[in-house]
């Protein structure tokens, strides 16, 4: 029987509280279900069923059938495949977002606007299903003809965080479904119902049973899910989007089985801005980029260093536009912020505002949970703003993952680069300024796989995504790179007659 949700759905046939394996709608194996929050309210709005490794071989070997078929269905039958669960994706967007913002509370125009950024995906890797080439070569040894064909490399596991469930599930599905594999997707405990009805429009697109799985589960049958399903034969991919910490110990578990892995993983990215800078437009490009998702991107701005010239009148425009944010649940229309989605990001911001005023930051604006109040029921942590940052506060060393900007002061080019690649991650850095021998020099020396000149907004299905140092490795998105994360190269050698 349907929940009673707290929101209505154009489309009920969406909303699904069973697992997704080999086209059918089943409950887990252990029949136990777990508790899914709306961080707007802290109540629990609906469950979702509790996998566990009793379900794994049967998802993988349905996934396995399913590819022994798959992988040899035309691209173009492919691309169709894609391009038709793209236009149901498309038309089902709304409700896709509203259940995204009660799993998230990210507000719903950031919903909608998720779904929009997770259409380029399914959109661009239909083309590219039909760009996937061999070559021909005539080497050096007389009388031969060497040729590499590309294949899928099988069944693959992606394992996906909250903060964008629809857009990580998007990426990863996007390119290896064009590729020929199958794939499983074990989302975040949070956000499960949005990519089980990923899966319901899947099987409406028209991908057999199997080539698409989901398996939810709880925050504690999430390691064993993960490593059962990382760890199983048949699966020859592993895709993980989330922190450095998981991420390690996936690769550990990869390497074991000697499995292809791609992994995106946590960010602390800098974002600086020089003396000679549009004060206006880099102030408007961090506060989106800041603000969004109440600081709950991988890519957002951790860190804030602004050039001592300016670094007074920057602070003063940051903290007027923020000032006119309002917090709320995301399904109120008048709502520019939500809360964070879990309960635990609550603490960890709250003690990162506490060191950096123990260490001598001070607090311009926020600086609070305001989870519990009357008007509050949910995660709620006020927008804030922290000047007279330093690099030994926590602030500065950890992602922070929740509505805190910390700025931190710079003199020179050389001092602020040295700060903002004084860290284990590299996945994003941004920078403003009108110099142009500065944004050559900075291209280069910034130690990230991503780079905005004067933009905070760097991410598209045609360009490449993924970091480098701890940020993890592989790329996602992009013209051959990441279809390629799905593919084995084969070489064949023919001698002529
Ligand atoms: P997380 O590492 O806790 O979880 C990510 C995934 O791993 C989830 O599916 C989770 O259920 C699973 N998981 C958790 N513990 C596990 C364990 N012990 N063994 C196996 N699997 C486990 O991350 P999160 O809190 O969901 O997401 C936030 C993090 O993700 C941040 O660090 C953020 O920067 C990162 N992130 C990176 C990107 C990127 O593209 N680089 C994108 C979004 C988020």
């Amino acid at each position: 029987m349907a929940p009673d949700l707290p929101f209505k759905l154009n489309n009920p046939s969406l909303f699904h509280t069973e697992a997704l394996i080999n086209g059918n709608w089943v409950p887990s194996a252990s029949k136990q279900t777990f508790e899914v929050q709306d961080p707007g309210t802290s109540n629990t709005w609906a469950t979702a069923p509790d996998c566990t490794p009793a379900d794994t071989d049967s998802a993988v070997q349905a996934a396995y059938a399913a590819f022994t078929t798959f992988r040899t269905v035309s691209p173009r039958t492919r691309a169709q495949c894609l391009l038709k669960w793209d236009s149901l994706i498309r038309a089902n967007r709304d409700d896709l977002a509203t259940i995204v913002t009660y799993e998230t509370g990210k507000p719903l125009a950031e919903s909608q606007a998720e779904l929009d950024y997770a259409l380029g995906f399914t959109w661009w890797f239909a083309g590219e299903a039909e760009r996937i080439q061999g070559s021909v070569q005539v080497p050096a040894a007389p009388g031969r003809r060497v040729f590499t064909v590309k294949q899928p490399i099988g069944v693959a596991v992606a394992l996906v965080p909250w903060n964008f469930p629809i857009a990580m599930i998007l990426r990863k599905a996007g390119a290896a479904l064009a590729a020929g594999c199958t794939m499983i997707v074990k989302p975040s405990p949070e956000t499960p119902f949005s990519v089980l009805a990923l899966g319901h429009l899947a099987m409406e697109a028209g991908f057999a049973p199997g080539v698409f799985s989901v398996l939810p589960t709880s925050l504690d049958g999430t390691p064993a899910l993960s490593e059962s399903l990382c760890r199983h034969p048949l699966v020859k991919k592993v895709t993980f989007t989330g922190s450095t910490r998981v991420g390690k110990l996936v690769a550990k578990i990869c390497a074991d089985g000697l499995k292809k892995c791609t992994l995106e993983l946590g960010g602390n990215c800098p974002f600086l801005v020089f003396a000679d800078a549009d004060l206006e437009q880099a102030a408007t490009a961090l506060l989106a980029l800041k603000w969004r998702h109440a600081g709950q991107a991988c890519i957002t701005a951790n860190r804030v260093y602004v050039q001592k010239e300016v670094y007074g009148a920057f602070t003063e425009i940051l903290a007027e536009k923020t000032r006119a944010l309002v917090v709320g649940h995301g399904a109120e229309k008048t709502t520019t912020m939500g809360p964070v989605t879990t309960e635990r990001s609550l603490d960890k911001a709250a003690a990162q505002v506490k060191d950096a005023r123990e260490l001598g930051g001070k607090v311009v604006m926020g600086g609070h949970s305001l989870y519990g109040q009357d008007k509050y029921p949910g995660f709620f942590f006020e927008p804030t703003i922290i000047t007279g940052a330093k690099s030994s506060m926590l602030i500065a060393r950890e992602e922070t993952f929740a509505p805190v900007m910390a700025l931190f002061q710079f003199d020179t080019e050389e001092e602020c680069v040295k700060e903002a690649n004084d860290t284990s991650m590299g996945l994003a850095s941004y920078f403003f300024t009108k110099n142009v021998d500065r944004t050559w020099r900075l291209l280069e020396n910034l130690e990230a796989g991503m780079i905005g000149m004067n933009t905070g907004n760097s991410s598209a299905a045609e360009t490449p995504f993924g970091g480098i140092k701890e940020s993890g490795y592989g790329k996602e998105s992009g013209k051959d790179v990441a279809v390629n994360e799905y593919l084995i190269t084969k070489t064949g050698t023919l001698t002529l007659s």
